[in-house]
């Protein structure tokens, strides 16, 4: 099971949580504030939306 790093939009903490590929666009809950975290792109699953990707290259330009 894949492990996805969320953001906390209120208090800013980063957290990483377990969740199967069916619950990945699932809202976390930060275990700080109790605010609603996003989900931030790792950089192994590009490949999403943002073009421009040098394909099966990691290290260059990986900053998000
Ligand atoms: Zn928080």
């Amino acid at each position: 099971m894949p492990i996805y790093e969320f953001k906390c939009t209120n208090c800013g903490k980063v957290f990483d949580e377990l969740r199967g590929l069916s619950k990945r666009d699932e809202e976390a809950i930060c275990p700080d504030c109790k605010a609603k975290a996003e989900r931030m792109v790792s950089s192994f699953a590009a490949g999403n939306s943002s073009g421009a990707s040098a394909s099966s290259n990691c290290g260059t330009g990986g900053f998000s």
